[in-house]
């Protein structure tokens, strides 16, 4: 299948909102931020940003590749990958079953799709992670889709951008998700020994494994607006080191504040800021005097 009608059938099967359960079907759709009852087309066209408070919704992967590039994945990167079970893992749920589950869910072969495309004119090697698939868990998949995609940056001469969503390793392949933090870091150390641009964008939330990857690891890092940002949940750390944890911590707006990443930018300004983030990084270095 192309990369084209892939998209179509991805998005034909649907990105499901947040409401989707609760309103099948539905025509409007109640906002998580403001309770404020939405036409449903009027959402769409605002990028499910949510036109009375700013609330970002939660969006698949194949939508947010629609929003971010020019003209969706030019060719697919790492097409095909599916997830082993090294470790005959079974909860509540086979392993197996619950990845054939998702996989009939969202359509999509793991948490993360990535392809060539153009994003506001500027080519790159482009991931994007869906929520939807396993809570956007990195396992050997992901984490083999991210590095190719790092990869693909570092043989073409394009500039890489990931965009994350995702809930941290995935526990269900144990020890070999934990390796994928390294690979990926690995990778993105490469891609900057080599002068490529690396742009992460951060939505919500970004968390645990991811984020204590390749994630933080963007030359420039980008962040939705509200979007939940950390490593361990706040529970754990306030019993770990025995204080109280400031205000509106873990929110994209405090990592700003803190200096962990650069740029709070609204979804329905995200392809272009990213294209004049990449045009800035690809400009030669001014001479001193101009
Ligand atoms: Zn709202």
């Amino acid at each position: 299948m192309d990369a084209k009608s892939w998209l179509r059938k991805a998005l034909g099967r649907g990105v499901k909102s947040p409401q989707r359960k609760s309103l099948p079907d539905g025509v409007w759709l109640k906002c998580d931020g403001c309770a404020a009852i939405i036409y449903r087309n009027e959402l769409m066209r605002n990028l499910w940003v949510c036109p009375r408070c700013g609330q970002h919704m939660k969006v698949g992967a194949a939508e947010y590749v629609a929003l971010l590039t020019d003209d969706g994945f030019e060719e697919e990167i790492a097409a095909g990958l599916i997830s082993a079970d090294p470790l005959k893992f079974k909860d509540s749920k086979s392993y197996k079953d619950r990845v054939k589950a998702a996989t009939a869910k969202t359509g999509l072969e793991d948490a993360v799709v990535a392809g060539s495309a153009s994003i506001d004119g500027v080519s790159v090697a482009l991931a994007v992670m869906d929520f939807n698939f396993i809570g956007g868990s990195m396992g050997s998949v992901v984490g083999e889709k991210v590095a190719r995609t790092m990869r693909a940056g570092l043989e073409r001469g394009l500039p890489v951008v990931i965009v994350s969503r995702s809930g941290g390793a995935r526990m269900q392949e144990g020890i070999l998700s934990l390796m994928q933090m390294a690979k990926t870091a690995a990778m993105a150390a490469r891609l900057r020994e080599a002068r490529i641009p690396f742009l992460s964008v951060l939505t919500h939330p970004t968390t645990a494994g991811v984020m204590a990857s390749y994630a933080s690891l963007g030359d420039v890092i980008i962040s939705e607006p509200g979007a939940l940002l950390g490593f361990a949940g706040p529970r754990v750390i306030r019993d770990t080191i025995k204080q109280e944890l400031p205000e509106g911590f873990q929110s994209a707006e405090f990592f700003l504040e803190h200096g962990m990443i650069d740029l709070i930018v609204p979804r329905t300004k995200m392809r272009e800021t990213v294209g004049r983030v990449l045009r800035h990084l690809a400009a030669p270095a001014p001479v001193a005097g101009e």
